[in-house]
């Protein structure tokens, strides 16, 4: 086809449908597992991890331009709100991944491509991705329970996100988290 020939803008047309309806297939299947969490939890504990970096560090190509998991978390903070219930965020700070679970031993020796390790101070065998996820069970079920108990130094967004008020992560947002 030449370029700007009426065949071009024809094809261009249907390739620009087309994006549309993979666009709204994938919005349509995010609004429905974000509603069925919503309503199948009374609250739900994620990692403040910086989406941006984690999409380029991946490799995800195009993942960064339409963040699937961006909107997804945006979708889910406010079918929770609506229900009264909220959308933990633990701090990007908290060591999830090298924390046993178990003892709270922090393995510093942690490396990236370490899927399963044991814990040296209590000998668990753990996976990786799972003992990350006990830890920020713990950690966001400490923090409901301070908010449930009025501690001022968290904050509830509008948004449907409760996590701590951010003084100080300013002067931390330099730090990489390796190997989180
Ligand atoms: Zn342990």
């Amino acid at each position: 086809m030449r370029y700007g020939s009426r065949n071009y803008q024809e094809q261009r047309h249907r390739i620009g449908k087309l994006h549309e309806k993979a666009r709204n297939r994938r919005k349509d299947f995010l609004h429905k597992l974000s509603c069925n969490v919503s309503r199948s939890f009374d609250a739900v504990i994620v990692e403040d991890i910086n989406l941006q970096h984690m999409s380029q560090s991946l490799k995800l190509g195009k993942g960064i331009s339409d963040n699937g998991f961006g909107m997804f978390r945006t979708m889910l903070a406010y079918k929770l709100n609506e229900q009264g219930k909220v959308l933990v965020k633990v701090d990007r700070f908290f060591s999830s991944s090298k924390r046993c679970c178990c003892c709270h031993f922090e393995n510093r020796e942690l490396r990236l491509e370490d899927r399963y390790w044991r814990c040296s101070a209590c000998g668990t065998v753990h996976f990786r991705d799972k003992n990350a996820c006990y830890n920020l069970l713990q950690e966001g079920d400490i923090l409901l329970n301070r908010w449930a108990s009025g501690d001022s130094s968290l904050i509830l967004a509008p948004s449907g996100v409760l996590s701590e008020k951010k003084l100080h992560h300013q002067a931390h947002s330099n730090v990489g988290r390796n190997g989180e």
